[in-house]
């Protein structure tokens, strides 16, 4: 069923074939690399000078053991954006088939789209931002083959309710895209479990957020072998670079640190809820499960603008579907949290 759904030119693409693919060790005279060494110092002796395992076999074992799933389900990409674009570009065909967005949502999805004239259909979350199943279901067309769906939601901050996705991921015959970058910060709530019974479903997730590696550039999928196998067809053969993979392998040994980041930016937001809820002019404070914390605000583009003003950089979301006036700050250092809401108070 989900052969169906690749294009025609993917199914039958013979792939690039990396020098690495084959060998990882010996006298390596097979790929044109400086043999003598690398410019730059190599401080945790990764052999700068050599390509990277195109297989990404040490991140996915560490991986697989650290989320209990099978490593044939994992992919790494270059952000959880590379992973997005990917998947655009196994199962739409330009100017043929469509995506249906639900929004407000994250605008890489429109925006991947529309580098690869994809057609985006959209309709809009709830009042509550929840996907209508129902309503998202009606906006499929012929050509439909995928849904995203972001859990917790950026820039809303809430998850989507587990019913909801599934009445979708069960009646749409396409990719359901979940996409958990800010699961971490939520109480459980993943769709891991349901990739056992659906096999359309593809999870993405970051090492951007709760891990603290946004400079490294790195996300992961987690879908059936099949999409997994089509991912690495496409990818760009060495996609992932030593120095980021030797960085997430340490990272995924040091879960607790983890944990203790999210933890405490936990509990910074909610000081900070309480915090924006003393202020008479905070209109509303949307419920967040996430690392951030989006509230409506009478003139919010001005406010915006005047704690940029003063050196507080947070994202004005006015423009974006049913978030007249809202504004999204992401929860920063205890001391970070005070400043903004000092000087949001200054400014009112
Ligand atoms: N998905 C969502 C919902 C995001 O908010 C972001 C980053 N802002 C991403 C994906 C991209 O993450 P990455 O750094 O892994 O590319």
């Amino acid at each position: 069923m989900i052969e169906k759904l690749v294009r025609k030119n993917i199914l039958k693409l013979k792939p690039y074939t990396s020098a690495r693919d084959s060998y990882l060790e010996g006298i390596l005279l097979d790929a044109n690399e400086n043999s003598l060494g690398s410019v730059v110092r190599d401080e945790h002796n990764l052999e700068f000078n050599r390509y990277p395992d195109p297989a990404q076999t040490k991140l996915r074992k560490k991986l697989a053991s650290y989320l209990g799933v099978s490593t044939t389900k994992l992919f790494f990409g270059v952000g959880s954006d590379e992973i997005i674009d990917l998947l655009i570009r196994i199962f739409c065909d330009p100017k043929k088939d469509s995506v249906v967005i639900p929004q407000p949502t994250y605008g890489m999805y429109q925006v991947a789209c529309d580098i690869n004239n994809i057609k985006v259909i959209t309709v809009p979350l709830n009042k509550y931002f929840q996907v209508n199943a129902a309503i998202t279901l009606n906006a499929v067309q012929k050509n439909t083959k995928m849904i995203f769906l972001c859990s917790p939601n950026n820039p809303t901050g809430n998850l989507l309710s587990k019913n909801n996705v599934l009445q979708i991921v069960k009646k749409f015959k396409g990719i359901v895209v979940i996409d958990e970058a800010y699961i971490e910060f939520s109480e459980g709530n993943s769709f891991i479990s349901e990739l056992m019974k659906y096999k359309n479903i593809v999870i993405t997730r970051t090492f951007s957020k709760a891990w603290g590696l946004a400079g490294l550039r790195c996300g992961y999928s987690i879908a059936d072998e099949f999409i997994t196998s089509l991912l690495f067809k496409i990818k760009a053969p060495y996609n992932l670079n030593k120095l980021t993979a030797h960085a997430v392998l340490e990272a995924l040994s040091k879960v607790k640190q983890k944990d203790k980041f999210v933890s405490k930016l936990n509990s910074e937001r909610e000081k900070l809820i309480a915090e924006l809820g003393k202020i008479k002019e905070v209109q509303k404070i949307l419920t967040t499960d996430a690392n951030f914390i989006t509230f409506r605000i009478r003139n919010a583009t001005d406010i915006f603008t005047k704690l940029a003003t003063e050196g507080i950089i947070i994202r004005n979301r006015s423009n974006q579907l049913n978030l007249e006036n809202c504004l999204r700050v992401s929860i920063g250092t205890t001391q970070e949290n005070k400043k903004f809401i000092e000087k949001l108070k200054e400014i009112l």
